[in-house]
């Protein structure tokens, strides 16, 4: 078999890495030359856990390629994936233009039968947005040749990428061709050796499956934060109530913890444009509207407590910030929470020394010299005001409280992910607010 993925960020490097791993042939072809010529040069540009030792032996054995040439990597290819970004438009809808635009290139070059297949996150409808596009260009060209869609939404996680493809959950497949349904139950046959299933629907189906996912989980999340903000205005411990409501099988205890809001290049802008297809189609998503309510306000609660902490008065002060990436185990900063909380401390008239161990790149081209960034997480403390916990690294969870206490200006912590022990650090007589629990003041 042989397969193109078109787009080769998170999702597209990964999956045709991971498909390339079962003994297909792939081709990966991006826009962004620079990508390419680091791909071919055996360089990975984002970081993903396990991503590398199997990408170099897929390269090795000359099964995964990489170009910037769609054209001519149609030939003799089975199916086709769009995995291009689909980033929010002016008024949150997801903008199409670049999954449109292959879809046109597609109809352009292909001259056999091929499925083409959605993977990029997009509103209900695209599919036959995407099939019209193609039917365009060869009525355009005068040829008559078979193709079909689908629609197959990514459910991997940024930091478990590979492991998610490659152990998936379930794989969603929207189409309304058996021939399309052979071609891709067997290119995932290899994938489902655990017993998860394959799950086919309709197109509209699938399409809305991947938001109605990402919705429900930001919902989580916008919720447990709010009831943590709550549990510290009553006096209440969140820590103890996600164990006592997360034991409840219905409940279900993942996904639960509280912070300092979701980011990600997913749940804000696939929240954003469910929002918009259900205004659109006169029915108004009040629950999804108030989830990125929460989580708007939930991005500055760590600000808030560092501004009430010194009284308002953070001109001068130099604060240390421990992780910047969306989540841990990722380079990804699009839509941080840190980013928040770099700019209004930095609106405030404070310096902000940060670090995070593999984002530095990312930080450097967001946020080029506003920020200094710390070789370590000590370096960061050196005569900082404060620590302000931001993503929980693994590295973060067991420091030396007792260097961080002599490093730091103050023995104070605000940890945004509630990774410290309130007894240990009340012991080490530092001053300590996490979210949704007494803090020790
Ligand atoms: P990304 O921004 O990391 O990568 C997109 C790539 O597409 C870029 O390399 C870009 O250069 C390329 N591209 C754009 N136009 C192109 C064109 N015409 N031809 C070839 N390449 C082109 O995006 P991503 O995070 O991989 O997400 C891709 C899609 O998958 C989005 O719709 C996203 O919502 C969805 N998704 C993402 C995740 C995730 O965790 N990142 C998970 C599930 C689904």
């Amino acid at each position: 078999m042989k397969i193109a993925v078109v787009g080769t960020g998170y999702v597209g490097l990964v999956s045709g890495t991971c498909f390339a791993e079962t003994g297909v042939d792939v081709v990966c072809v991006d826009v962004n030359q620079q990508k390419i010529e680091k791909l071919n040069n055996g360089q990975i540009p984002i970081y993903e856990p396990g991503l590398e030792d199997i990408f170099k032996r897929n390269v090795e054995k000359g099964r995964l390629q990489f170009s910037t040439d769609l054209a001519s990597n149609l030939k003799d290819t089975d199916v086709v994936f769009i995995a291009v970004g689909t980033p929010p438009d002016e008024d949150g809808s997801a903008d199409l233009k670049y999954v449109l635009g292959v879809a046109g290139e597609i109809g352009r070059s292909m001259d056999h039968y091929m499925v083409v297949v959605t993977k990029s996150t997009v509103p209900v409808g695209t599919s036959v947005k995407v099939k019209n596009a193609i039917q365009a260009e060869l009525e355009k060209r005068g040829v008559d040749i078979g193709f079909d869609v689908a629609s197959n939404p990514e459910f991997l996680k940024e930091g478990s990428a590979v492991q998610d493809f490659l152990r998936p959950d379930r794989i969603v497949i929207g189409t309304d061709s058996e021939k399309a349904q052979t071609v891709m139950k067997r290119l995932y046959k290899p994938f489902l050796l655990n017993g998860h299933p394959i799950l086919f629907m309709d197109i509209i189906s699938s399409e809305m499956t991947k938001y109605a996912a990402n919705s429900m989980l930001a919902t989580r999340i916008s919720f447990i934060n709010d009831i943590a903000n709550l549990c510290e205005i009553l006096g209440a411990d969140i820590d103890a109530v996600r164990k006592g409501i997360g034991s409840d099988p219905r409940i279900g205890n993942k996904f639960l913890y509280p912070g300092t809001g979701y980011g990600g290049s997913c749940f804000p802008k696939d929240v954003k444009a469910l929002i918009r297809t259900a205004d659109e189609n006169g029915h108004s998503l009040e629950i999804l509207k108030a989830v990125e309510a929460v989580n708007d306000r939930q991005k500055s609660i760590l600000f808030n407590k560092v501004k009430q902490h010194f009284d308002g008065e953070l001109k001068g002060r130099k604060f240390a910030i421990w992780g910047l990436a969306f989540k841990p185990k990722t380079d990804d900063m699009r839509e941080a929470p840190s980013l928040v909380i770099v700019e209004k401390l930095l609106e405030a008239g404070a310096t902000v020394v940060a670090y995070d161990p593999v984002a530095k790149e990312e930080a450097r081209r967001i946020l080029g010299d506003k920020i200094i960034l710390a070789k370590d997480e000590y370096e960061a403390c050196i005569d900082a005001d404060a620590l302000l916990l931001v993503t929980e690294w693994p590295e973060f969870r067991i420091p030396n409280f007792k260097v961080l206490g002599k490093l730091l200006k103050n023995k104070l912590i605000f940890d945004g992910r509630n990774i410290y022990d309130l007894a240990e650090l009340d012991e080490l007589a530092f001053t300590y607010y996490p979210v949704g629990r007494k803090s020790i003041i």
